[in-house]
């Protein structure tokens, strides 16, 4: 019931901070980059983690990964800037390869730690089928999965990689994950404002868009479709999983969240907070 009010409305909670996690450069513009874009005309702070650098991300067997892996990065950073994210991390993984393993996941926490976000945004590792129409990339998955189990429970628990609290790399409560590419989207966004800053984001990877003349329209298009419910022009829908309430938004009810709140004896985007 929450779960179809909620995306009956435009989702209007925003993060101070939030990071980006995705498994190759552009995914993080195909995925939620106007959100992104919406929240840091807002004020938020963002930063994108790229899991691999795109390598095999072509149709040449005897192209050059490593010169494809730095094309791929620059265009990345150029569509990051149009965004406005703060910075971007590449944790240079095998594009295909991907694992969901220990190393991986203390990279993310390390990441996490550093930047310290409320909430992270990832593909949904739940997603093996778009629908019907499609099968989701191995590495999205793997990056899905990795996000979350570096959000939960590695990244707050200071005996998970000790030596990364010992550095100074503090436990960290991450509040909220945002899933995209979601099956099962429980919020929505109005993008109305930002959704030409996604295409001209998109266009910035040239590497990957076959039929840039047809760019616009698709992702108007997509947008048209997830902002309908709300009666956006343009929409994002993301699965949200809250791992700690605040006075905002609650799943179920204002007035738990609001003794969650107290208790806590936090502002809403307290996110330094961490312990409790
Ligand atoms: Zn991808």
């Amino acid at each position: 019931m929450a779960d179809r009010a909620a995306s009956q409305a435009a989702h209007d909670w925003r993060p101070e901070r939030f990071m980006v996690i995705a498994a190759h450069p552009d995914d993080a513009d195909f995925g939620p980059a106007a959100t992104a874009a919406h929240w840091i005309d807002a004020g938020s702070v963002g930063w994108l983690v790229c899991c691999t650098s795109g390598d095999a991300g072509g149709e040449d067997p005897d192209a050059d990964p490593l010169a494809l892996a730095a094309l791929r990065e620059a265009e990345q950073r150029a569509a990051a800037a149009i965004v406005g994210y703060a910075g971007i991390t590449f944790l240079h993984q095998p594009d295909g390869a991907l694992a969901n393993d220990l190393a991986l996941r203390e990279l993310l926490v390390r990441e996490i730690r550093t930047f310290r976000p409320d909430a992270v945004l990832a593909t949904d590792p739940e997603t093996l089928f778009y629908g019907d129409g499609g099968i989701n990339h191995a590495d999205h998955r793997a990056a899905g999965m990795a996000a979350v189990d570096a959000v939960y429970p590695a990244a707050r628990n200071p005996m998970a990689f000790p030596w990364l609290a010992r550095a100074g790399l503090a436990a960290h409560n991450v509040r909220r994950l945002y899933l995209f590419w979601s099956n099962h989207p429980t919020v929505r966004v109005d993008v109305s404002a930002t959704v030409d800053r996604k295409i001209d984001a998109l266009r910035a990877h040239p590497s990957q868009i076959h039929h840039p003349d047809q760019l616009g329209d698709r992702i108007r298009s997509w947008a048209a479709d997830e902002g309908e419910p709300i009666g956006a022009a343009a929409g994002e829908a993301l699965r949200l999983i809250v791992i700690e309430e605040d006075a905002d938004e609650g799943p179920d009810s204002a007035a738990d969240a609001r003794s969650v709140a107290a208790d806590a004896g936090s502002g809403a985007t307290d996110a330094g907070s961490g312990a409790s």
